[in-house]
């Protein structure tokens, strides 16, 4: 068998599609987001980078950067082991009770990505709770999905946000069958949100558990950054909310926010929890001067919805089509992969705006698109040089224009 060529036809399939994945190599400049450095075989040059998921740029916040060189001096680089075995720093506990408070809920629990809170989490309530059936909206994120399918558990998917059918299939199963819902409050790649408080009520209806992935939506919501249910006034009424550190929060590592008995339940049978070594406590640290800087001040939140809200309408002026939606997430649509690969390369090379391409698995074929996420530390001249570049390249691609 000759493995290399195997692995050779499959790549050489995904170029063809136009969906083969080029990472860009670039070199954050602290202070100076969203400029980055872009390393590329010929040397080195400056972008502007417009589809980071540091949505408010707390990655470089002097708060949370000091916050992190304390505690790494205090303490050292890594955790030393497992939550169970010697890895359980103070730092941790201090940061699961600011979750905990966060979103209002009895306790919280700390993972090593959001990913891994969504897989370990959902196979630890779904494989553990005798003929448990999940509820799976359709365009959850692959970790819920993995997390579902592993589990082993029967799963029923829902279209989309659409409460008739989430409710057909909740009246299909029998009443004494434990339910859980899982759904997404900002969905990531359309930006548009789930209608949480009428999930809620059927969960009630039908005597379901809810789990909520606020990924794209804790710091940037809510009078406190606690997401759309805080925004909504419905935290309560969720079961389960699943954030991350890594994206608003600027960090890395992700998290549950439940009641101590559930907390408790995935802390004690979650292979995903149990058998990873945990988060350095700088890491902790950092993300815990985030947290609570974003509790107490609005002012970031308010000027990233301001520079969503000037990007949209620049768009609109320039007649470039972008889906609308009630979301930070802006994006623009493209409708074929190979265009939107040479688009990203082209805005890239010439412009120096930096905008990865999404294609096919991340969206369905036939809507690839530029996901632009603008800050609030974009400035107007950012926007204006955008602007520029976006009006220039879709007039060289003759690319569709919106009414
Ligand atoms: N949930 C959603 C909806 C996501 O979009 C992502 C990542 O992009 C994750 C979970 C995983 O979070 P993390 O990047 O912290 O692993």
């Amino acid at each position: 068998m000759d493995y290399e060529n195997l692995f050779r036809t499959q790549l050489d399939g995904l170029r063809r599609e136009g969906r083969y994945r080029v990472f860009a190599d670039l070199e954050r400049q602290a202070g100076a987001f969203p400029r980055a450095t872009l390393h590329h075989p010929d040397g080195a040059g400056q972008v502007t980078v417009w589809c980071s998921n540091d949505y408010l740029g707390m990655g470089q916040h002097p708060e949370v950067l000091a916050a992190m060189h304390e505690a790494l001096d205090r303490t050292g680089a890594g955790s030393g082991g497992t939550r169970n075995i010697a890895g359980t720093n103070h730092e941790h506990i201090l940061l699961e009770r600011e979750l905990a408070d966060l979103h209002g809920k009895e306790a919280a629990l700390l993972f090593n990505s959001g990913y891994m809170s969504n897989w370990a989490t959902l196979t630890t309530l779904a494989g553990r709770l005798p003929g448990c059936v999940v509820l799976s909206d359709e365009l959850n994120h692959a970790s819920m999905i993995e997390g579902i399918r592993h589990s082993r558990a029967r799963c029923e998917i829902w279209r989309h946000n659409d409460l008739g059918d989430l409710r057909a299939h909740l009246e299909a199963l029998p009443r004494d069958l434990p339910k859980l819902i899982a759904f997404e409050s900002v969905y990531s790649m359309d930006g548009d949100i789930a209608p949480i408080a009428a999930i809620c009520d059927l969960a009630d209806e039908f005597g379901a558990m809810t789990y909520l992935d606020e990924v794209h939506a804790v710091g940037l919501y809510g009078p406190r950054g606690g997401g759309i249910a805080e925004r909504d006034g419905v935290r309560h009424r969720l079961t389960v909310i699943e954030g991350t550190l890594a994206k608003a929060f600027g960090v890395i590592g992700g998290y549950i926010a439940a009641s101590a008995n559930l907390v408790d339940f995935v802390r004690s049978f979650a292979s995903g929890f149990i058998f990873s070594t945990s988060l350095p406590p700088a890491i902790a640290a950092g993300a815990t001067a985030s947290i609570r800087h974003l509790k107490r001040s609005s002012a970031e939140r308010e000027a990233m919805h301001a520079r969503v809200a000037q990007v949209r309408a620049r768009l609109d002026a320039l007649h470039i089509p972008h889906l609308p939606n009630p979301s930070h997430i802006v994006p623009v649509m493209v409708h074929d992969p190979v265009a939107c690969k040479r688009i990203g390369d082209l805005l890239l090379e010439r412009h120096g705006v930096y905008v990865q391409p999404i294609n096919f698995p991340t969206v369905p074929r036939g809507t690839e698109r530029l996901r632009f996420t603008p800050s609030p530390l974009h400035t107007d001249a950012d926007i204006d040089h955008l602007m520029g570049a976006l009006a220039e390249v879709w007039a060289e691609f003759r690319l569709r224009r919106a009414a």
